[in-house]
This record gives structure tokens, C-alpha cells and sequence, in this order.
């Protein structure tokens, strides 16, 4: 019946000679089943078993109870040389509470995005095993990793801590992998960072795609000086999104300031154009994706507001840069749209194009090279997952280390 159970449990060199029933929890007495046949330290065979230790490890829970092993070590004792050893096995490595391969699952567990005290409680374990189960083997993985020079960086901004001064996130684009974290989003740190790498690893990457931050252009321009910068498309056409909503926003407070004087507080709402907020969302959305009712409701509310009609078209216009056949052709959508920003006279298109015209080359550099921070956005909201689970995460390293494990 035992050799079936040794089976079950699947160590190899272990047999399990014992099963004990704790109710919740059980215990499988092993010992190894070969005996050590030669003296560890001079190589002679003249061994006596001296005493045997009980060792008590945490294993893979086993039917869905909590499993320990118990472990009747057999220490031996040369009588050529007088001295003793003790067996060994690499599932349950010595001076250790829990098993290889209850270690790995807790670090799969955490690898998954677990927070380190969801899993401990989960397991019953404690938060020290699960800590060191994810350092081990987190730098076990981290050695491990195949490391090539990047062709294709992204550079994108996360929160460590709400307060503090933003993480940038370093990603391979190709390999959609997470390179490093790095304290900070200024200048000055990307630019340590950049230089700091090897120079090979300098020469080989062609394109970084960055958010509109002049502190991420700077820096690349100084460390990277033969890099090619791409805007990404999205985080541009949010901005004109935004330019949008403000226009709209401004048509609500006109309408507003225009209350004849003298009518009461409560007479407000008489002015508040519900159809304009109510269109909100409509107005953001892409013209293609408008569904025929929605579009029926744009050009009722348009025909009432030319100013709004000629933001909704501004905004479409910016988009359109986006379906451009070449680069040629994006630089004279773009210099159109910048005249149509002009004629319109709409501040807040305004500014938005003041911006576009600084990432003007930047912008333009998605047509030689169509990369976007897509991947990066991605790992941002894995990084929301992780901090959210971990209830915060106190220390920057330990930040850092989940976010290149969970997400490399
Ligand atoms: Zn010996």
C-alpha cells in the first residue's frame, strides 16, 4: 500500500512508509530509499547508521489537505576516517521548512500577480516563507533570462506610490518584455540610466517610443543621439480628445454666464444645456465606430452649435493623420490640420497644436517606424493589479523586482 502512496507523492529516492491523519491537516512519514553505500568524506564504504533526526517539511498540500513530511534522516558514521554525514535529497533541501516544490508554488502564486500575504494565508504558511520563496526564485528566473540587445525601447511613466515621484518603465518592445523600473521620471534619472548602459546594448536600439515628456526627449537626445523617437499615437490623440471635452465644457459655462441678471440661484438649470453633457462620450468616440442613431444625435446637436461641429472636426482631423499612406502624406495632413487649427481660433485647439508642433518630428517618426506604447500600457495596468492586491507596495526594490518578474 505504501509503494502506492510513495507513487502518489512522486519524490524520487523517497518512500513513504507512514501516513498519519491530523484531521486537517496529514503526515507522511519518508525515508530514502537507498542507503548511502560509501563515506562522503573519504570515499570508503565501511558506514553505521549512528541516529536518526526527524525532519518536519511543509509539502504540496496532498488531496487537499495541508501535507508535512516527516523525514527519518540517517546520519552515519565512518568508522575509517570517525567522522558523520547526514543524508541529502534536492526535493527537501537541508535547513529548510518547506519543500522545493511547495517553494516554487508559492512563487507561482506571486508570479501570477498574488499579493505575498493573500498567498500566505491561502497556503498557510507565513509571509517569511513567502518572501523568500519569491527572492530565490525570482533571481533564479531573472539569471536565467535570455538577454539581447533591444532594438525597440518604450519608456512610459507608472506610479510606485500615490505622493511619490513617478517610476518609468523600461520595456523591450519586441520581446514585449519588462527590462527594468527606474525611481523617477526626470531627466536627469532616464539619462544615468541610459548611459549607464552597455555600449553595445546603446548601438543596437533604433527606436524609442516615449509619451509626449520633454524630460524622456532630453534625455534620449543626449544619452541616445542616433535613436529615433516615436510619439506614441495614442497618448496624442488623447490630448486631442482632451481639447475636445474642454471646448465642450466651455459651451456649457457660456451658456451658463449668459443667465439675464437677476434671476435666482435655482433658476439655473434652465441654462444647462443637458444635451451637451449627455453627448459627452459621443463626441470622444471614433467617427467610424459611431453607430447610425449616434450619428443622427452629433449632427442635431452640431446643427445647433457650429462651434462644437468645428471641435468634433478638428479632433477627426488630428485622427485622420494617424491613416495617412506615408509619411509624405502624414506631413501634409498634419500641416493641414495645423491651418484648420489656426482658422478656427479655439483656444484650447490652440494649445494643443502649440504641443504638436515641438513633437512635430517625433510625431512624423511613427510613419518610418509604427510603434506604439501599447505594450507598455499594458504592463502599467498589470502594475495597478499588483499594487491593488498588495494593498501598496512598501519599498521601491520590492516594487520593482514583482513588476520585472510578473511582467519579463
Ligand atoms: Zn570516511
Amino acid at each position: 500500500m505504501h509503494d502506492d502512496v510513495s507513487r502518489l507523492v512522486g519524490i524520487e529516492g523517497m518512500v513513504v512508509t507512514g501516513v498519519t491523519d491530523h484531521g486537517w491537516w496529514i503526515e507522511l512519514e519518508v525515508e530514502m530509499l537507498v542507503r548511502a553505500g560509501c563515506c562522503r568524506w573519504c570515499g570508503r564504504g565501511s558506514l553505521r547508521v549512528k541516529e536518526r533526526d526527524r525532519v518536519r517539511v511543509r509539502d504540496l498540500p496532498f488531496a487537499g489537505r495541508m501535507t508535512y513530511l516527516c523525514w527519518r534522516k540517517r546520519r552515519f558514521w565512518c568508522e575509517a576516517c570517525a567522522r558523520t554525514f547526514t543524508e541529502t535529497h534536492p526535493a527537501l533541501p537541508a535547513r529548510q521548512r518547506v519543500s522545493a516544490r511547495f517553494r516554487r508554488h508559492l512563487f507561482d502564486r506571486c508570479q501570477g500577480g498574488g499579493a505575498h500575504a493573500e498567498v500566505a494565508r491561502d497556503e498557510r504558511t507565513t509571509r517569511y516563507q513567502v518572501d523568500l520563496a519569491f527572492l530565490v526564485a525570482g533571481d533564479e528566473l531573472l539569471a536565467r533570462r535570455e538577454t539581447g540587445p533591444p532594438r525597440r525601447l518604450s519608456l512610459d511613466e507608472a506610479h510606485h506610490r500615490r505622493g511619490r515621484e513617478l517610476a518609468t518603465v523600461v520595456s523591450d518592445l519586441d520581446r514585449r518584455r519588462v527590462i527594468d523600473v527606474i525611481p523617477g521620471c526626470t531627466r536627469r534619472v532616464i539619462e544615468r540610466w541610459l548611459a549607464g548602459l552597455p555600449s553595445e546594448v546603446r548601438a543596437g536600439i533604433e527606436v524609442v517610443s516615449i509619451d509626449p515628456s520633454d524630460a524622456y526627449r532630453h534625455a534620449i537626445w543626449a544619452a541616445l543621439p542616433d535613436a529615433r523617437i516615436v510619439c506614441d499615437r495614442f497618448h496624442l490623440v488623447r490630448g486631442a480628445n482632451t481639447a475636445l471635452d474642454t471646448v465642450r465644457r466651455e459651451r456649457q459655462r457660456d451658456a451658463r454666464a449668459k443667465r439675464p441678471k437677476g434671476t435666482r440661484r435655482s433658476g439655473q438649470h434652465v441654462r444647462w444645456r443637458p444635451e451637451l453633457y449627455r453627448a459627452r462620450h459621443r463626441l470622444l468616440k471614433a467617427s467610424e465606430r459611431l453607430t447610425a442613431r449616434e450619428r443622427q444625435q452629433l449632427c442635431e446637436l452640431f446643427g445647433r452649435d457650429p462651434v462644437l461641429a468645428e471641435a468634433w472636426g478638428l479632433k477627426e482631423r488630428f485622427r485622420r493623420i494617424y491613416r495617412a499612406s506615408s509619411r509624405a502624406d502624414a506631413q501634409q495632413r498634419l500641416e493641414a490640420f495645423l491651418v484648420a487649427v489656426d482658422h478656427a481660433g479655439l483656444p484650447a485647439f490652440d494649445a494643443f497644436a502649440k504641443g504638436i508642433r515641438s513633437w512635430r518630428e517625433e510625431l512624423l517618426g511613427y510613419f518610418d517606424e509604427p510603434t506604439t506604447n501599447g505594450y507598455a500600457e499594458g504592463v502599467i495596468n498589470k502594475v495597478k493589479v499588483i499594487k491593488r492586491r498588495a494593498y501598496g507596495l512598501p519599498t521601491f526594490a520590492g516594487f520593482r523586482k514583482r513588476v520585472v518578474i510578473a511582467c519579463g
